[in-house]
């Protein structure tokens, strides 16, 4: 290849402001290897009147470097598609996605679910316990027993680093490290190609918000789910957090989704039907003018992370079932402080409140036992005090 033989037929460039033959580039452009296209000018006039809107090319391709080199991209589809840049959508609220961090590393000591190579569950879409709600043995209880303490005790430790400054991907880095500490695996990780080992769902996020760059602010609220895999079976909880001072309209509901749970829970008991659970906190929610989400359900729970039941929170639901001793399942109430109405953000997980107002989650996995009930991921002595109701 003759060095000399392409500088003879350039294609001649044109000024980036005026249009007229260029002549000059922009060295910054030049240094960073950025196209000529868009970097050339006719005189240093036209290179002058550009440059305040001009540099910012320089500032996207420094960032867009420094996320690739990093693995830091949006998810912008389910599916492990990344992009260095914020997709197009009309966003409902204040809150924007981040970039995500490459994928946390697994030990192969840790036993997996199925879908943990490939993104894709089998076991759970074709089992019968889809249709069956299954009553789990006095062995299998055990195991879900310590799943669940497992599962409180990494929540735990994600809900005492919560305040200003952190970063969702920071929480999500603790609770991948505490899950695989304790020998488990994170269920969220790579569950239909979800990208991170929790959910972190900010402010107007009402669940499955993924873990990213954003720094927490003075304000927000933050709900953070978490389930782990451990000896066969799943445990599934999630709470809401306050970072730092919030204002009395978010206190006001993230209490009242806290008092819906535990109304819920109240009630159940074997011959209680799953329909009745959603009566209760759409009453409660209600009553303080908030409304219920009603495209996320409760569901059943143990070697299958979701499973029959299916238990609406949202009133006159049309569940189907009874209540019997020996039946896991979750109940996990999203309250929007405006309209339940839901919308999904472009990366396909994020579920947000269509007016963009806050929404808040609470979330345990349930026994039923003989008399009542058994909260398995139950608030342990070591929990931290993060509810002023709770104190006292
Ligand atoms: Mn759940
Ligand atoms: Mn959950």
């Amino acid at each position: 290849m003759d060095g000399s033989s392409g500088m003879s037929i350039e294609t001649p460039l044109s000024c980036a402001h005026c249009g007229k033959p260029a002549r000059l580039q922009c060295p910054k452009c030049v240094e960073l290897k950025l196209p000529a296209h868009g970097a050339s000018f006719c005189t240093q006039d036209c290179f002058k009147t550009s440059w305040s809107s001009h540099k910012s090319v320089h500032i996207k391709a420094k960032s867009d470097t420094l996320s690739e080199s990093n693995g830091w991209l949006y998810c912008i589809k389910k599916g492990q598609k990344r992009s260095p840049s914020l997709p197009y959508f009309d966003w409902t609220g204040p809150l924007r996605p981040y970039p995500i961090s490459k994928t946390r590393f697994v030990p192969d000591s840790i036993v997996k679910p199925d879908w943990a190579v490939d993104g894709i569950p089998k076991a759970e879409p074709n089992s019968d316990l889809q249709n069956i709600i299954e009553i789990k043995t006095p062995e299998l209880i055990e195991r879900m027993r310590e799943v669940c303490r497992i599962g409180r005790e990494v929540l735990d430790a994600a809900a005492r680093m919560i305040r200003p400054g952190v970063t969702t991907d920071e929480i999500d880095e603790v609770v991948h490290r505490e899950t695989v500490s304790a020998g488990g695996y994170p269920s969220p990780l790579n569950y239909h190609f979800f990208p991170k080992s929790c959910c972190t769902s900010v402010n107007e996020v009402i669940c499955h918000g993924i873990p990213d760059a954003r720094k927490l602010e003075e304000g927000d609220i933050v709900n953070v789910d978490v389930t782990v895999y451990y000896n066969g079976v799943h445990g599934d909880l999630n709470e809401t957090y306050f970072v730092g001072e919030v204002d009395e309209a978010s206190k006001k509901l993230v209490r009242c989704t806290y008092e819906c749970l535990e109304k819920a829970i109240s009630i159940v008991k074997p011959g209680v039907r799953f329909r009745e659970v959603g009566d209760v906190i759409s009453r409660h929610a209600s009553m303080s003018g908030l409304s219920v989400v009603k495209s996320y359900c409760g569901h059943g729970i143990g070697e299958l992370f979701h499973c029959a039941p299916n238990i609406p929170h949202y009133g006159k639901n049309k569940a189907v079932g009874v209540m019997k001793a020996g039946q896991t399942f979750t109940i996990e109430p999203m309250i929007n402080a405006g309209i339940w109405r839901d919308r999904l953000w472009p990366d396909g997980w994020t579920a947000v409140t269509a007016d963009g107002k806050r929404s808040a989650q609470f979330e345990h996995t349930l026994l039923v036992t003989e008399t009542g009930v058994e909260v398995l991921t139950a608030r342990l002595p070591s929990s931290p005090n993060v509810y002023p109701w709770l104190s006292k």
